[in-house]
């Protein structure tokens, strides 16, 4: 792997897998819960608990396929929920220290905290 050199900002919400984060927006606002994964292209994350979709299934014995509901996290934009500060607890906008190395680590804009560990 060569070293991350003019690695392309991915986007500007600065949210990772296994963060927790509190939604804000929308009908699952208030829930909180675990990113389980990101999907950059769609700027959508999927969160723990969060926007449960129940979908129908049929039976489908060639394809070893049970019949019956399936429960599923369903994916939310990322524009509505917001990191959860593991220091203070609050929810809060991402902001950046920049470390005398030059390297960036995710912070609170509440306490200060690093939100990297
Ligand atoms: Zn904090």
């Amino acid at each position: 792997m060569a070293l991350a050199h003019g690695r392309p900002e991915r986007h500007k919400v600065q949210i990772r897998k296994g963060d927790n984060v509190k939604v804000i927006a929308g009908k699952d606002a208030g829930k909180s819960g675990r990113i389980l994964w990101i999907n950059d292209r769609k700027n959508t994350v999927v969160v723990e608990h969060v926007g449960i979709i129940k979908r129908h299934t049929r039976p489908n014995p060639s394809k070893n396929v049970k019949g019956g509901i399936i429960e599923k996290e369903a994916g939310i934009n990322v524009s509505n929920v917001m990191v959860i500060c593991p220091s203070c607890g609050k929810h809060t906008r991402v902001g950046h220290t920049i470390l005398p190395d030059g390297s960036k680590l995710r912070s609170c804009r509440h306490c200060k905290a690093t939100l990297d560990k």
